[in-house]
């Protein structure tokens, strides 16, 4: 796939700081996965070697800014978050852009409130068929080249795993999807595949091997309905529709649980059927992850090597990439989510997101006293450079330096390891 680069994503949504070290591993290639490091007296900060908006996100804004300044006279409704990133939610939305739907999904503005000549923007990781229907019934048409091209901002990776969904399906294939199931884009993908076959939503590993232990007959239809009903396509009986079986994912998720997924399914029909026939069975689709969520993760994990003392990552608290790098942050540190700057409430109190609890929190003695400190900055394929900029602006703060310690050690920036070619 041909990548386009946007000139449209404003220069607000940039950071100084992080501009700089972006332009400092521009020619450098991107096989070297080693991290940035910004040294400012004794804080030592660490920067992967891939964070922040993903071609997809940078993709969705440049048409979302494009229509409004092409379009001024035209109300831009937005059918859902653009992306899951509050800043630049808000700043559309204060530009005059309405949302259709909050962020759980509930309708703002009705069917009959849109307007045939109001534009329409679907969101990056896509809309369902039925959403598409609603607009429809407003008088928006959604097939015609200019809505495609245009308002459509659905990042092609995704649709990618649409068509890798259709072509399975067709083989008769059901179609397991890992992800959310309340996520926009798993809805969005059950929604697709499921006109060309079969579908079932599953959450992670444990879910797996209870689909697993269901094709092993271990588990009682009783259970399976149980634990899974709502979360397929309609006519789908778990007793004849999981003798065949592909494995596709919502792009966001963590890979190395995909492939895992797909281990698990794979391991039980290769059980039940024999090795021999396996390929009938288990459609072979490694995993559909995009290239941006995996060098995001890639370069997180390749943070750890470095032995940071913490993790900060910044993204919205419903970005689920974002909640990913948390996850493979936190195996070895303390590590915390934030929405901003603003959540660094002092040297001694940090606001962030507890996933487990799913609600925001307040810890104290985030920033250890002893200097040196060495602490990773990250960011989600969500969130703008801004944000992050403003992060390691205010630890430097706290940390009792100033933009003049900072310009030094821009001047200084080095990786962590060696550079391999690239
Ligand atoms: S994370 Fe990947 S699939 Fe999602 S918008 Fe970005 S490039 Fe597209």
């Amino acid at each position: 796939m041909a990548f386009k680069q946007f000139d449209r994503v404003p220069n607000h949504y940039a950071g100084a700081v992080i501009q700089r070290i972006k332009d400092f591993r521009q020619d450098m290639g991107k096989r070297s996965l080693a991290p940035t490091v910004l040294t400012v007296g004794e804080l030592e900060v660490l920067v992967p070697r891939h964070f922040g908006f993903c071609f997809g996100v940078e993709r969705a804004i440049h048409m979302a800014f494009s229509a409004l300044e092409r379009h001024p006279e035209r109300q831009i409704n937005l059918l859902s978050e653009i992306i899951h990133n509050p800043l630049v939610n808000d700043d559309l939305e204060q530009r005059g852009i309405r949302f259709i739907h909050d962020s759980d999904g509930q309708r703002r503005i009705e069917e009959s409130e849109i307007r045939a000549e109001d534009v329409v923007l679907i969101p990056a990781f896509g809309t369902t068929l039925e959403i598409e229907q609603s607009l429809q019934r407003s008088g928006i048409d959604t097939t015609t080249q200019e809505f495609r091209e245009h308002f459509d901002t659905t990042c092609p990776f995704v649709s990618k795993v649409w068509d890798r969904g259709e072509e399975l399906g067709q083989e008769g294939y059901t179609i397991v999807i890992h992800g959310k199931f309340r996520h926009e884009e798993t809805q969005a993908t059950h929604s697709h595949t499921k006109e060309h076959g079969k579908t079932l939503v599953v959450l992670d590993r444990d879910e797996a091997q209870q689909v697993a232990d269901f094709i092993a007959g271990k588990m009682s239809l009783e259970d399976f309905h149980e634990h899974f009903s709502g979360k397929w396509s309609e006519g789908f009986d778990p007793e004849t529709d999981l003798q065949r079986v592909a494995v596709v994912n919502q792009t966001t998720m963590l890979a190395e649980e995909t492939k895992q997924v797909a281990r698990i399914l794979r391991d039980a029909l290769s059980s039940r059927f024999g090795e021999s026939d396996l390929a009938h069975h288990f459609a072979d689709t490694n995993d559909t992850l995009c290239y941006a969520t995996n060098w995001n993760q890639n370069a997180t994990k390749a943070l750890l090597d470095a032995e940071p003392d913490l993790a900060v990552i910044v993204g919205g608290y419903n970005s689920s990439n974002t909640s990913h790098l948390v996850e493979i942050c936190a195996q070895v540190m303390p590590s915390f989510l934030i929405s901003s700057a603003d959540e660094l409430l002092s040297r001694e109190r940090i606001r962030h997101f507890d996933l487990h609890k799913k609600e925001s929190v307040e810890s104290q003695n985030w920033l250890p006293e002893q200097m040196p400190v060495r602490i990773a900055i990250t960011s989600g394929a969500s969130c703008p450079d801004v944000l992050m900029n403003a992060v390691f602006e205010r630890i430097a703060d706290f940390c009792g330096y100033d933009a003049q310690d900072i310009a030094v050690g821009l001047d200084r920036l080095a990786l962590h390891e060696p550079l391999a070619v690239g």
